[in-house]
């Protein structure tokens, strides 16, 4: 298998894992099968990010982080209606117009799963004064076939468990695309074990750790916990982040085709110009795809990484996809993999004095 298919079929593999913000332990499971102990200390937060650190045998070498977050959106049920229909609250940022008419799968609290669908009104019997106006998440309801609230509970189902997104693999005839369900940030963890197969038998002069976060869609809220028992001088967060190729976007750079995207500034997070600076050298030197953007929209790990104790040199590497936050994103491997290369060629040059030209003085 070449290496584009390899990576594709590890994408395949964490996109089709449920992991909902708070549920993160099957991605978790997969990346510790992948990786194992041998080349890692293995460990995990009490939020339940999970850290692989990689101790370098030099005496001062930098310490760095990247993290990629492992959640992924979806909704949790806040009512049962007397006929059997579950109301839905978000967890993360969901557009309900891109669910709807679309399969759900729930999850319920002891782990069973029943297959139904994301409700709405035909276009037949909708009040006309609607038809113009976007859904709402208090619009939203999922479908399972239950007949009335007591055959809900009946079927061992109730408030709080999950409803997740099922949209399918989708393959593409252009086999360097491919689409599927929590592209964010399936693709960045792929991505993340990728650069640990990499570099697992080398001997480096950086302080690694490998960090897949949780609860990234609900506010950054593994990066904070896993930052602090870290405590790395230079963070990267790892994540996806909107493409602007397609029709009726506002515009930006970001794209797909065109390599990683090394992420200059968002609301939460200006990231560190020396920094930037030694990442597009490295692309420069090794020919790898890169270039430099705005974010119009989100925040990433970042924003939490650059908190590390006296503040961490922070940048966010983003791989850019086509719509987010829905059942199916889209990604092209070979942006994936330029990030891929990117992080790996980083992570084998950077040594102790580059990271004391960095500091400020
Ligand atoms: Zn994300």
């Amino acid at each position: 298998m070449n290496k584009q298919e390899n990576f594709k079929q590890r994408l395949i593999k964490y996109m089709e894992l449920k992991g909902m913000s708070r549920y993160e332990d099957l991605i978790v499971e997969e990346l510790k099968n992948s990786l194992g102990n041998k080349n890692f200390e293995i460990s995990r937060d009490n939020l339940g990010s999970v850290i692989f650190h990689k101790p370098s045998k030099k005496a001062n070498a930098p310490k760095v982080m990247i993290a990629a977050h492992m959640d992924e959106v979806g909704f949790i049920v806040r009512n049962i209606d007397k006929k059997g229909q579950l109301l839905l609250s978000a967890v993360g940022g969901i557009w309900p117009a891109t669910v709807i008419g679309t399969k759900a799968t729930l999850k319920t609290a002891d782990g069973r799963e029943f297959i139904g669908l994301f409700g709405h009104t035909s276009i037949h019997i909708m009040k006309s004064e609607e038809m113009s106006k976007a859904p709402t998440i208090m619009d939203l309801y999922a479908d399972f076939g239950f007949k009335s609230e007591e055959d809900v509970l009946a079927n061992g189902v109730g408030v709080g468990d999950l409803v997740y997104m099922s949209g399918e693999t989708i393959h593409f005839a252009d086999p360097n695309l491919i689409g599927g369900k929590a592209m964010d940030n399936r693709a960045g963890v792929t991505v993340l074990e990728y650069i640990a197969k990499n570099i697992e038998n080398l001997d480096l002069d950086v302080d690694l750790y490998l960090v897949g976060t949780v609860q990234e869609e609900v506010g950054t809220r593994g990066a904070k916990t896993s930052v602090s028992l870290v405590d790395p001088d230079v963070a990267i967060a790892l994540d996806t982040c909107a493409s602007h190729d397609t029709p009726n976007t506002i515009p930006g750079n970001t794209s797909l085709f065109k390599g990683a995207a090394l992420r200059i500034f968002d609301r939460g997070t200006m990231m560190d110009p020396k920094l930037v600076n030694y990442f597009q050298n490295v692309a420069k030197q090794n020919n790898i795809p890169a270039y430099k953007f705005v974010a119009m929209g989100g925040g990433t790990d970042a924003h939490e990484l650059q908190f590390s104790h006296g503040g961490a040199a922070t940048l966010t590497i983003s791989l850019p996809q086509r719509y987010l936050h829905s059942p199916i994103g889209v990604c092209a491997i070979s942006d994936l993999l330029a990030a891929g290369d990117l992080l790996t060629e980083f992570i084998k040059s950077f040594n102790e004095n580059d990271w004391k030209e960095m500091q400020y003085k």
